[in-house]
């Protein structure tokens, strides 16, 4: 078998590798051999480029692959899970810069087809740059702004809308006169690249804090489609597959979040959504109930759930600050152990990713046949003893059904509150993530435990542990 022949094959073998890797990665039990399989499928794709290439390059490519494997080794060890969603987006950052140097090189490298030939060399050559520039500076930002280098308040310049569309129309003008002679369109190409890193700054500084997570999927996406466009520049069908199928689970990924939040994703793309993290909620609609959240404390705690038979536990994003998963699986095994019956409700946008709770309680060992999904408890809070909110607001949030003025009217959310108690652990008066009052706090069956919830699980262990 000649080396052509060998890598196609290979590529075929990646592409098949990458496919299951993604239906792998959907479900926790099958998540690790999904990342396996998409670790392999690479590995294979960088040997049978290698297997292609001309000897004297190898050892250019061996140095930047180690010095690749030690860039990304090191930042995945180091990163906390609440960190990842800057992790991804600054990785977004590095795929849109190099799909757009991969189209200047292939500018520099001079060979121009004629004829159909041509005409996709160059739709695929522009539009790899232009995507790859958007995608570069727009992920720079949502990194910025998820770190808090750069404030998370959008930027709404006036008639920025119109701005935009009208740089994109030139951006198609240009591509046409781009398409008609290339040869001398370097000029051109550093003009259009210079407005798409203009257009991915601008968009993604218009957008909230609150709604990087959906940007960072959607530049997910673009960053695929960007590899794909530089797959037929360089007529490497691998790179077509791997960028259509990162571009359209992107897509998938950022219709999924927007479906789950009842947010509408051209609302998420025009920004402004969102308070500040911790910052005040905003105040309720007039003539909405407003009463005192009344606080418990661990002992109360200890005695009822010793009387309690069932418990729910609904994690959220302050358990993953708190890091509290491994004392919540040790109260689970030692309220299990007493004959509880407990189990875990897990809201579609929990946290700050999708399946963010199912990884927490992954990495804790928690059993998977203990942790349910929304549709399939939802219906089980009326008969529940008392359900634990660890860490969260917005998904237990009544107003989501009941406040048409609420921001997040029309989610869909857990009906912690039709049980018979509530304990909510968070550490003072701080908003969730969409910044707005949470009628669940003040409501009779609720409590509030006030506290760091690792320090008041850790506590809660002790009580329980102690009778
Ligand atoms: P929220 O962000 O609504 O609430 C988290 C709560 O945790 C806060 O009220 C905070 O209160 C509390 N908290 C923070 N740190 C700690 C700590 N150390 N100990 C105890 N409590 C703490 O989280 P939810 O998970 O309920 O909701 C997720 C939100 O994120 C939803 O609005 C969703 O739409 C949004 N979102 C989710 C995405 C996803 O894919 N998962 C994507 C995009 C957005 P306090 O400060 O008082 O402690």
């Amino acid at each position: 078998m000649d080396a052509q022949t060998t890598a196609t094959a290979a590529y075929i073998a990646a592409s098949a590798l990458f496919i299951r890797s993604l239906g792998g990665l959907s479900n926790p039990e099958t998540a690790r051999a999904g990342n396996l399989q998409g670790m392999i499928g690479m590995g294979l794709a960088v040997g049978a480029t290698a297997l292609l290439l001309p000897p004297a390059a190898l050892p250019v490519l061996a140095v930047v692959v180690v010095i690749g494997l030690a860039i990304g080794g090191t930042l995945a060890q180091r990163v906390a899970m609440t960190s990842m969603p800057q992790l991804v987006a600054i990785l977004h950052s590095f795929v849109g810069l190099a799909a757009a140097l991969v189209g200047f090189a292939s500018q520099l490298g001079g060979h121009h087809p004629t004829g159909a030939e041509g005409v996709i060399h160059s739709v695929a050559l522009y539009a790899g740059i232009f995507i790859g520039a958007v995608t570069f500076t727009g992920s720079v930002v949502a990194w910025g702004k998820l770190e808090g280098k750069i404030g998370s308040k959008p930027l709404t310049l006036p008639g920025r809308h119109g701005g935009n569309l009208l740089l994109v129309i030139v951006v198609a003008v240009l591509g046409v006169v781009y398409a008609m002679n290339p040869e001398a369109g370097l000029p051109i190409l550093l003009i259009m690249s210079g407005i798409g890193g203009f257009l991915g700054w601008h968009m993604v500084m218009a957008i909230g804090g609150a709604d990087m997570p959906v940007v960072v999927s959607m530049l997910n996406s673009y960053s695929g489609w960007a590899a794909a466009a530089d797959g037929f520049l360089l007529q490497n069908d691998l790179l077509i597959v791997t960028g259509a199928l990162v571009g359209s689970s992107g897509a998938i990924l950022s219709y999924i979040m927007c479906k789950a939040m009842a947010r509408s994703f051209v609302s998420v793309i025009l920004g402004g959504f969102g308070a500040e993290e911790g910052a005040a909620p905003a105040k309720p609609a007039d003539g909405q109930p407003v009463g005192e959240a009344v606080a418990t404390d661990v002992a109360t705690l200890v005695k009822e759930l010793s009387e309690a038979s069932s418990v729910i536990i609904v994690p959220g994003y302050g358990m993953a600050v708190a890091q509290a998963q491994h004392p919540v699986y040790a109260l689970t095994k030692l309220l299990r152990a007493r004959g509880v019956e407990v189990r875990f409700a897990i809201h579609p946008v929990a946290g700050r990713l999708p399946g963010h709770m199912n990884v927490l309680l992954a990495e804790a060992n928690l059993p998977y046949d203990l942790v349910l999904e929304m549709d399939e408890i939802n219906d089980d809070f009326p008969d529940t003893d008392v359900v634990l909110v660890i860490g969260a607001n917005d998904i237990v949030n009544p107003g989501a059904l009941d406040d048409p003025s609420s921001p997040i009217y029309g989610m869909p959310v857990l009906h912690a509150w039709e049980a018979a108690r509530v304990v909510v652990f968070k550490r003072g008066k701080g908003a969730g993530y969409a910044g707005v009052e949470n009628p669940l706090f003040v409501r009779p069956c609720t409590r509030m435990l006030y506290g760091d919830a690792k320090k008041s699980v850790d506590a809660l262990l002790a009580g329980l542990s102690a009778t």
